[in-house]
């Protein structure tokens, strides 16, 4: 194993468990690196601190362990054991109605660069890290031992999630057996899963919990699903009794993919419709909520989009993205209706999301309450040492 020096005093965060090595913090490499390479990371005067993959980049080092071990097949079945332990311990894995959750949240599992999302007896590996992908087969064998039977195959998705994919020659493919079957089941409902062309390993699987909120809010009610994708929260809004669920995504292959789990989960219902169009001018065509046009009445908005700040450099921008967005479904929705808004952005705090969504209030001129605060799930933990981890941020709002 070849070894990283730190400049004086930059192990401090190290100390303190943070899993990331600043490339400014190298002082010295000794000897020839590869992308992916496992380092030994040391203080100035040789002390140990870590073990990690190196990358180039702006994160150079990815902590594996804070004890000097060997990163072999038993390092990463300890890893995974542990991560699965934690999924069974708290009933996401191993439930009859529900196969689907994420295995491995990268950091918050100790494995920065490495996330698994579960699906039925299917995992789908997902690499952020050079690393990562250099282990993957390794990863995959530990895997299979570590979940045995519920486990048949591991498929490989990394082809967007890797800096300098052209020289790594990665393509997504099964690494450890195959199946036709792409239908994922969560909490009783079904899905279709897209490995192959989806976004993140298919499916978000983030959403699970605030799914099953959605559906227990639905009864009666005519629902609006902004930024459907897959058509998660429409499927559970209509399983909650909802009078009537519109769908809607700017790609036309996302709207294809929402009716097609609906059909999955509820065969020749009408009272789903989905629709191909920009969110903005969706909203736009919605009657102001003083009219009463029966447009105006949808009493439970959904807005889940895209993450609008993918750096921090983007975070003013997003933040106005947020509020105009807010603001426009405000204005149209009626009174004693609810809202449920999300973002996704690591880069934006929880706190500057409801700023957002505050201001966004003040100008739509709407009285606001705060029914519930929404994140991420348990199978998505957050490392208490690396703060970052929390990336989804919710709030379910009554607008009088
Ligand atoms: N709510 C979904 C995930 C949303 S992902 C779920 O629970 O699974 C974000 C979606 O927003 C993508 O499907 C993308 O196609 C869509 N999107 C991006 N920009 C959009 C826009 N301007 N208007 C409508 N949809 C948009």
């Amino acid at each position: 194993m070849k070894t990283i020096y730190l400049n004086k005093g930059k192990d401090e965060s190290l100390r303190r468990y943070h899993p990331w090595v600043f490339s400014g913090a190298v002082k010295q490499i000794d000897g020839k690196l590869n992308e992916g390479d496992t380092v030994r990371v040391v203080t100035s005067d040789g002390s140990f601190v870590a073990v990690g993959h190196w990358q180039i980049g702006s994160i150079a080092v990815r902590v594996l362990s804070f004890m000097d071990e060997a990163i072999d097949y038993a390092f990463w079945g300890r890893r995974l054991r542990s991560a699965y332990d934690m999924r069974l311990a708290i009933g996401v894995a191993g439930k009859s109605n529900n196969g689907t959750y994420r295995l491995v949240h990268g950091e918050g599992d100790n494995l920065p660069g490495l996330v698994i999302d579960v699906y039925g007896k299917t995992a789908v590996m997902q690499a952020h890290s050079v690393g990562m992908h250099v282990c993957r087969q390794t990863i995959a064998q530990a895997l299979k031992e570590v979940m045995g039977d519920a486990l048949e195959s591991v498929y490989y998705k990394s082809e967007t999630t890797l800096p300098f994919k052209a020289e790594l020659g990665q393509e997504n493919g099964f690494i450890i057996g195959s199946t036709l079957d792409d239908v994922a089941v969560e909490n009783g409902l079904r899905f279709h899963i897209d490995w192959l062309r989806g976004q993140k390993t298919g499916f978000f699987v983030d959403q699970r919990d605030n799914r099953s909120l959605v559906e227990q809010y639905s009864k009666g009610k005519k629902v609006l699903n902004m930024f459907c994708y897959t058509g998660g929260f429409s499927v559970y809004a209509m399983r909650g009794g909802a009078q009537l669920v519109h769908s809607v995504d700017s790609s036309q292959k996302a709207v294809d993919l929402a009716n097609a789990n609906v059909e999955l989960n509820f065969p020749g219902d009408s009272r789903h419709q989905a629709f191909a169009e920009d969110a903005f001018k969706f909203l736009d065509s919605i009657p102001s909520a003083s009219t009463t046009s029966p447009l105006t009445s949808y009493d439970l908005v959904i807005l889940d989009p895209p993450a609008f700040a993918k750096h921090r450099d983007a975070v003013r921008h997003a933040i106005k993205g947020y509020t105009k967005l807010n603001a426009r479904a405000m204005e149209k929705m009626p009174s004693g209706s609810l809202l449920f808004t999300f973002s996704c952005s690591q880069a934006i705090s929880k706190e500057q999301f409801r700023m957002a969504v505050f201001t966004a209030a003040t100008l739509a001129k709407r009285n606001v309450r705060i029914l519930h605060q929404l994140h991420q799930p348990a199978d998505h933990p957050v490392n208490i040492y690396h703060p970052e981890g929390e990336y989804l941020k919710g709030l379910v709002l009554y607008i009088e």
